[in-house]
């Protein structure tokens, strides 16, 4: 047998509905946001992945599934979705829009070599938003209350936004040399991977899911003692309208995001559940204003954030949302000998076209069964074909909850149906 490869897995049944479920929010919240949704190609050119995360990001520097094509092209399976869409803004001249500033929406999935283990796959799927055009605080504040309003329409409250500021390059630089002072005595204690980011990125030494909680990380000195006056009031102005917008957040100095091209604001949308392990992240996101220039586009500021569709289904899960999920079907139609099928079979379709949720059996089964099978795809309604009745123009229903059964007339069966759901 062939199964599927390490760190995947398949979609269907209740994961399927979940699966859907998550999609069809996400995308409802955005248009009231006004995203436009946008999709960009699965693989890359490698260096797109290699300029914008980084050299030095967990991504790409063990996580990336790089591959030759038969054409001899260094090809990446996206990490991620920021660079994409920001190639695709650059290569397609959106910067030359009047309708500033452009506001997308995707959803799809990601690959990452990673260990996998609870909410923590190689093929996993996201859905995010980019921004690109815009510095406003006010964008950042939209940015982060989409986020937690999503989560929040789905019903996921135990929530808290986690936030932070890298400050402009001069405040990060700044904070870069303190916190690579104050580690350097330290450096021995941690990880063998903090030891190698102390060179390649000091910063991110302060997200290690190893170190987190050890003394020389919890001492270290905090960004926000060397923000510059600029980045300091962009920040406070972040934070107010959070709290004008309702938004619950605290402010994290630890939360720095792995990858290179994060500045000012950086937030993480966190759940405090169990079956998440070590995996509590749902969203995560922040501004990267040098971004499309680092990618040889005009200068223009950008923000965003990724969810994992992956996580949010194991949450939605343990929020028992199944029981919203599972409704089952409208109507079960019943029919026996070929004349009954051939009636149901029309029936089926114009019911399907009155938007109601129908079936009925092509397996050939008896009528017991086919009531069994009704009952397992909890259907609301049955409908009883029976050839005698046909003759006379009647049809018979059951209503599965309140148990009634009526007969009803042929010409009337569709309004009945509908009023009566
Ligand atoms: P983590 O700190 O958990 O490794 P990350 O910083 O690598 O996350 P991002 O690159 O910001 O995560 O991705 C955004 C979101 O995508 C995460 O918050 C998480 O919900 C989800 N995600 C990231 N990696 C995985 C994975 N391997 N499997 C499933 N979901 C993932
Ligand atoms: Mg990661």
């Amino acid at each position: 047998m062939i199964t599927k490869p390490k760190g995947t897995y398949d979609i269907y049944g209740e994961n399927a509905k979940y699966y859907n479920y998550i999609n069809g929010v996400f995308a409802s919240v955005c248009e009231y946001y006004n995203y436009e949704y946008i999709r960009t190609p699965i693989f890359e050119e490698s260096e797109l992945f290699h300029r914008s995360v980084g050299e030095s990001s967990d991504i790409v520097s063990k996580e990336t599934y790089d591959f030759k094509d038969r054409g001899e092209r260094n090809l990446t399976l996206r990490p991620e979705g920021t660079a994409g869409v920001v190639r695709s803004f650059i290569e397609n001249k959106m910067y030359g829009d009047a309708t500033q500033p452009k506001k997308f929406y995707y959803s799809g999935t990601m690959y990452r070599y990673e260990r996998p283990q609870a909410g923590r796959f190689r093929e996993l799927s996201q859905i995010g938003v980019e921004v690109l055009g815009s510095d406003s605080p006010m964008m950042d504040a939209e940015v982060i209350s989409l986020a937690y309003r999503l989560l929040e329409e789905m019903g996921i409250e135990e929530v808290t936004v986690k936030i932070n500021t890298l400050g402009d390059s001069a405040s990060r630089e700044a904070y870069r040399h303190a916190l690579v002072e104050y580690l350097k005595p330290h450096i021995h204690e941690l990880c063998e991977d903090c030891q190698k980011r102390f060179t390649t990125n000091p910063l991110r030494i302060l997200d290690c899911k190893v170190d987190k909680d050890s003394e020389v990380l919890r001492n270290a000195p905090s960004i926000l003692e060397y923000l510059n006056e600029e980045s300091k009031t962009r920040f406070n102005r972040v934070l107010e309208y959070l709290e004008y917008l309702d938004v619950d957040y605290e402010v994290d100095p630890n939360i720095v995001r792995g990858l290179d091209y994060y500045n000012h604001t950086v937030f993480e949308l966190v759940a405090d559940l169990d079956i998440l392990g070590s995996a509590t992240t749902l969203c995560a996101g922040g501004r990267y204003n040098n971004l499309v220039s680092f990618l040889g586009g005009p200068d223009t500021p950008g923000i965003g954030f990724a969810s994992g569709i992956d996580r949010l289904m194991m949450v939605l899960k343990e929020l028992n949302k199944d029981k919203e999920m599972n409704q089952g079907i409208d109507v079960y139609v019943m029919a026996i000998n070929e004349e009954e099928k051939l009636t149901a079979m029309r029936l089926v379709q114009d019911l399907r076209w009155c938007e109601v949720k129908c079936d009925m059996d092509t397996l050939g089964r008896s009528l017991k069964s086919q009531f069994k099978q009704a009952d397992r795809l909890n259907a609301r309604m049955l409908i009883i074909l029976n050839s005698e009745d046909l003759q006379k123009g009647l049809i018979t229903v059951k209503d599965n909850i309140t148990k009634e059964e009526s007969k009803i007339d042929e010409s009337e069966i569709l309004d009945y149906i509908v009023s009566n759901l």
